[in-house]
Order: structure tokens, then C-alpha cells, then sequence
């Protein structure tokens, strides 16, 4: 690292540290990797994906078996009946969008178990305001129970509420998003699909998957989930896919949910590929080998923090449902430079420097540093931080470990440069 970075040889002793402390924890990742890959191999082999699929539709997309064979190697690699996988999504949150119109009707109300949901549904389900073409807006009612203090799912509250009137749908949001509480493992997603299902056999489960795939072996369908739904410019475009989301679970479900991404009567049928099957299959078949490498720097930049004396959630060594790091920096000149020191360590737009910008939607400046690929991608090194207490970075991604890790380890450079850091 010093032969190409300007690193301080005391920081460099410290981040040697840091990656011993995190050898037993890359072990275990290294597993799970393992384990993901090879079952994203056999779903390959068992659709038999060839050449032919690789091609290019345009027009209507009428039988393009490329993009229907990759539906079904999706579907096989997340436990699925049967899913939607398409560049057509034009973000997570418009994929979710796409999940909650498609199942959600008039006079129904969907239940979210996990708190406050992420930022951008609100104006999709309506929350705050009657935001135009919210679900509000369809006669779709939208209720939540809070977290506990430990920021754990409240199963009293939740079992009250499904005692007391019934919901079409419970909503469950697995990462932690830009929020301090855990993020969900799926054995804890099992633990409330089950409480659900016991009360309200009915009512059916959709998860925001944002963050979590390949993260552990399964994923929260292998636990009586009935829908996940995710972003393919975080976990499972491997970095490779250029845009575009999925949606997977049971079949009637997901074929509802295809009458929403086109039309009704026409649905699934139709969607041209325009040529990205290839990056949508390359991406996948990367998927489970990018989020490792992806955990491997959340785990290392959680261990050379703490050796720096800051707190950082989760713990290097905890269980992780997600690939989110969140670094608690404690002022607002430590988190900007922060931020501009793992700017310098991308491969895109390194000499860029970022700056807090008024951003819409926010009650604080928000400082990003991104030099990604992909514009927004989060699967590639990145952190946001709104200006507020407590100061924290959330940071997510890294294509490979190595690169990434000079990414932190500049970070933390700049933090000396500015005097924050002081040995
Ligand atoms: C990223 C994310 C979303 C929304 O995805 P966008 O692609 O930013 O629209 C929703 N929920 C969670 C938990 C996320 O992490």
C-alpha cells in the first residue's frame, strides 16, 4: 500500500492490526461465499443457460428466452416459486413501488413491522402526505409499529395488532437503511413471518430485500416470506448490472406484479432486453462473490475504526443481516473528512472532493462520497452522512476487498491530515 499511497506508517501498522483482527470474521464470510456461489452455479446449470441467451430483443420482447430462462435462475437462486428480474426497474424504490401496487388493493391496508420505512416510500405509500399517485392516494391504508428501545421488532405490539384487524399485507424492511438499529437476519425474519402467519394465515409477507441478498445462505423466502423485492445496483447486479431490480416469491404473486411493471392483460409477456441480459447475467453469476467482498470491508473498516477509538455499528465480528457499516465519527469536521478521503481511494472521480449539499428530501446537509461505475450504485465502495447527530458514515460496498480497503485506509488518512486523528 505505502509503494502507491501516502500513508501514515503508524495508520499502516494499525490497518495491519485491523486485518488480523478481522481474519477469523473474513473466514467465515469466505463460507458463506462459497457456499452462495456454487448455488448460483448449479441454478445456472440446471436452467442450462447458453449462449442463445446472452442475445438481444427489441420491440415488444415477445419470447425472449434469455430474459425468461434468467427469471428462472433467480428464482432457483433466492428459493423463489418464480420472479421478475428486468433493467425495466428503474431503481429499488421503484421496483418495491412496483411489489406493493401489484399486490395491494383498494380498502386494504399493509401493516410495516419494522418501523419507520426507508426515506424514499414514504411518498410511495403515502405516509406523511398525500403525495400524488401514492397508495394513499388508491384507497391503500398504511399502518406501522414501532421498534422497541433496543430497536428490535415490538412482537407484543405486532401480535395485538393483527389480533385486532386484518391487513392484506405485513411489510418488513430487513436492512437497517440509514437508521442505527440491527439490520434483520433471516432466522429473525422467520421469527415474525411465523408470528404472522399464526395469527393472520392470510396476510401475506413482503420483505424489502435492499441490502441483504447473498449476505447469508438463504434469504427470507426459504422463511415464509411470500415476496422480496431489491435493487440490482446493490447485492445481486454484482456490480456489473448497469440498472434494474427483482422482484421473487410465489408465483401468482409475482405474476401480479408483472401486470403492474407493463399492463394488465399483457404483463410479463412483453419487456425487450435490448441487449442487457448479458450484464444481467454476468451480474448475478458475480452477485454472491461482490457481497462478500462487500462484507469483507464493512468488517474491516468497523475493526481499524475501533482501533482508532470510534465506535462503529455493527461490531466487527457481529452477524451481519446487510452489508451496511456505520462508522459513529462524532463531529461534523471528522465525517467530512471522512468522506473526502475515501473519495481520493476510487477508481472513478478520485480527485473530486466532496462537500455538504442541501439535498431534497432531508432536514440536514448530506455530504456522499461515491466514485463509482455506476452512477449511484452502492454496491461499489460508497458512504453518506447527513449532518446531524450522531455524526455517524454510513458506508456500503467495495467491487474487491483490496481496492476498497485503500479506500478506508484513506479515509482514515484524511482524518490525520485535518488533526482529528491524533497519534
Ligand atoms: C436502497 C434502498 C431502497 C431504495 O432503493 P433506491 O434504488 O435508492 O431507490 C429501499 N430500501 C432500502 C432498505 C434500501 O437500502
Amino acid at each position: 500500500m505505502k509503494e502507491f499511497f501516502n500513508i501514515d506508517e503508524r495508520l499502516l501498522k494499525i490497518g495491519e492490526q485491523a486485518l488480523e483482527m478481522a481474519q477469523p470474521v473474513f473466514k467465515h464470510i469466505e463460507k458463506t461465499t462459497r457456499y452462495n456461489q456454487q448455488k448460483v452455479l448449479s441454478a445456472f446449470i440446471k436452467n442450462g443457460v447458453s449462449e442463445s441467451h446472452l442475445g438481444i430483443s427489441t420491440g415488444y420482447g415477445y419470447s425472449d428466452r434469455g430474459r425468461d430462462t434468467l427469471e428462472q435462475v433467480f428464482a432457483d437462486c433466492v428459493g423463489a416459486e418464480d420472479s421478475l428480474i428486468r433493467h425495466n426497474f428503474v431503481s429499488g424504490t421503484h421496483t418495491l413501488t412496483v411489489m406493493l401496487f401489484g399486490v395491494l388493493r383498494p380498502n386494504d391496508t399493509i401493516l410495516c413491522i419494522t418501523g419507520r420505512p426507508y426515506d424514499t416510500l414514504i411518498g410511495v405509500l403515502g405516509i406523511d402526505s398525500d403525495s400524488d399517485g401514492s397508495l394513499a392516494q388508491f384507497g391503500i391504508g398504511f399502518e406501522q409499529v414501532d421498534l422497541d428501545s433496543k430497536g428490535e421488532p415490538d412482537k407484543e405490539e405486532i401480535e395485538k395488532r393483527l389480533r385486532a384487524k386484518s391487513y392484506k399485507a405485513v411489510y418488513i424492511q430487513r436492512s437497517r437503511g440509514y437508521s442505527l438499529r440491527p439490520s434483520l437476519t433471516v432466522e429473525k425474519i422467520g421469527e415474525l413471518v411465523s408470528l404472522v402467519k399464526s395469527i393472520a394465515p392470510d396476510t401475506l409477507v413482503l420483505v424489502d430485500n435492499c441490502y441483504g441478498e447473498f449476505v447469508e445462505t438463504t434469504e427470507p423466502l426459504s422463511v415464509g416470506a411470500d415476496l422480496i423485492a431489491g435493487s440490482l445496483i446493490k447485492n445481486p447486479g454484482g456490480g456489473i448490472a448497469p440498472t434494474g431490480g427483482y422482484i421473487a416469491g410465489r408465483h401468482d404473486l409475482v405474476e401480479q406484479c408483472g401486470y403492474r411493471l407493463t399492463a394488465p392483460g399483457v404483463g410479463r409477456e412483453v419487456g425487450a432486453s435490448l441487449g442487457h441480459n448479458r450484464e444481467l447475467y454476468m451480474g448475478l453469476f458475480a452477485a454472491p462473490h461482490t457481497t462478500g467482498e462487500a462484507l469483507k470491508t464493512a468488517v474491516f473498516a468497523a475493526a481499524l475504526f475501533n482501533k482508532l477509538g470510534y465506535e462503529a455499528t455493527p461490531s466487527y465480528d457481529a452477524k451481519r443481516a446487510d452489508i451496511i457499516e456505520s462508522v459513529l465519527l462524532k463531529t461534523p469536521e471528522a465525517l467530512i473528512a471522512f468522506c473526502q478521503g475515501m473519495q481520493k481511494g476510487a477508481p472513478v472521480d478520485s480527485f473530486v472532493v466532496p462537500e455538504p449539499w442541501d439535498m431534497p428530501g432531508y432536514d440536514s446537509q448530506v455530504i456522499m462520497a461515491a466514485g463509482a461505475f455506476t452512477l449511484g450504485s452502492s454496491i461499489e465502495l460508497s458512504a453518506d452522512a447527513p449532518l446531524r447527530e450522531p455524526f455517524a458514515a454510513w458506508l456500503q460496498g467495495g467491487l474487491n476487498f483490496h481496492s476498497a480497503e485503500a479506500g478506508i485506509m484513506l479515509a482514515a488518512q484524511s482524518m490525520i491530515d485535518k488533526g482529528i486523528i491524533k497519534f
